[in-house]
């Protein structure tokens, strides 16, 4: 039987998704050729390329609003190069919320200042600062929705004039926002969408071309946009599980749909972590993430009984990471919600022993 896999990324993918892409593997369209070793400019995989282009920018809310949705290399740390090669001239605001965060803080400040409006760092980033303040003569403001790592998740995005720019790797596709709100938004794809390997990047193309630079060629979003993602060999595998898994979502009911159960899963784990006196939540409680929940055992010599009993049950990936500790459930899109009633009968269990 399949695990439960709570693992943070690259993350559990519907079954139905890996068994087509195994079989597309084999023999794609029965064309009696794999997916794999077709060329990537064949009518066959172009058409793959333009559907995943088009079902990210439906899912989204976004067609016909002059949005571009374009699948890169490099991962979503690429991303934070990109940003600002593409976007910074002289001055960008940055909120720090974590690792992620911080490490585009660190790339942005090779292109132009970083103003760091807002940070959490004063408590290891168990929470989303607020009440910061953007000054309006930035180029852009950049956020990460869903930090990863520790657990936190941003409920609003601020009011401002400035184009909002968005880290979404660890929740895109996983509750409805008002996207229209965002310039660019971008997510590595073995987060909430696909295998590791691409990036799906969104964007609105009437920022692009007002830097100054020169910007070499795989980095200039424009090149990307006019090529259609086929600069070069794109990451054909990872694209095309990524299209599969967003026509899955489709065909649910979309966001909208998987929004209501990411809620249930996310509702149920903390109730428990709430209820279950052997465990506490680590961050700030209005700013949990539906997407990554972490916490750790109040008394820390259970920590082998609990280890080896939820790794009996079939439970896969909720060790924390290395530098929260703890343990971290992660409750993407194709997680099941009876997976989570698994764990959260596994930790009243532990209760039950105590
Ligand atoms: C995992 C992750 C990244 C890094 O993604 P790579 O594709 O490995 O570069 C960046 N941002 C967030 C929010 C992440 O969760």
């Amino acid at each position: 039987m399949k695990k439960h896999n709570f693992s943070a990324g690259p993350c559990i993918l519907p079954q139905e998704v890996l068994q087509k892409a195994s079989e597309a593997v084999l023999n794609f369209n029965d064309d009696n050729l794999s997916l794999i070793e077709i060329s990537h400019r064949s009518k066959s995989f172009v058409k793959v390329m333009e559907k995943a282009r088009s079902l990210a920018l439906e899912l989204l809310g976004l067609e016909n609003k002059g949005y571009k949705a374009v699948f890169l290399q490099g991962g979503a740390s690429l991303e934070f190069l990109m940003v600002a090669y593409n976007l910074l001239h002289k001055k960008a605001a940055y909120l720090n919320t974590g690792t992620w965060a911080n490490n585009a803080i660190k790339e942005a400040k090779a292109f132009g200042e970083v103003l760091e409006v807002g940070s959490s760092k004063d408590n290891h980033f168990n929470y989303i600062p607020k009440g910061y303040i953007i000054p309006e003569d930035v180029d852009y403001f950049h956020c990460t929705s869903n930090n990863t790592i520790v657990g936190t998740q941003m409920k609003a995005f601020p009011e401002t004039k400035v184009s909002l720019v968005c880290d979404m790797s660890s929740d895109i596709f996983s509750r409805q926002l008002d996207f229209e709100k965002f310039d660019l938004i971008y997510a590595g794809a073995q987060k909430n969408m696909g295998p590791a390997g691409t990036t799906l990047v969104i964007i609105k193309e009437e920022i692009l071309g007002k830097v100054e630079r020169e910007i070499p060629t795989m980095l200039d979003y424009q090149v990307h946009i006019a090529k259609e993602s086929m600069a070069n060999t794109p990451s054909v595998f990872a694209v095309y599980v990524s299209m599969l898994t967003m026509q899955w979502l489709k065909d649910l009911g979309g966001i909208k749909f998987i929004e209501k159960v990411n809620n249930k899963k996310a509702a149920l784990l903390y109730a428990e972590i709430d209820r279950n006196s052997l465990f506490t939540g680590i961050v700030a409680k209005e700013d949990r993430s539906t997407m990554n929940a972490t916490f750790t055992l109040t008394d820390v010599s259970l920590k082998e009984t609990f280890d080896t009993m939820w790794s009996a049950a079939g439970i896969n990936g909720l060790n924390g990471h290395r530098s929260v500790g703890g343990y971290r459930a992660s409750m993407y899109n194709a997680l099941p919600l009876y997976s989570v009633q698994v764990l959260v009968d596994i930790m009243q269990e532990l209760e039950a022993k105590k």
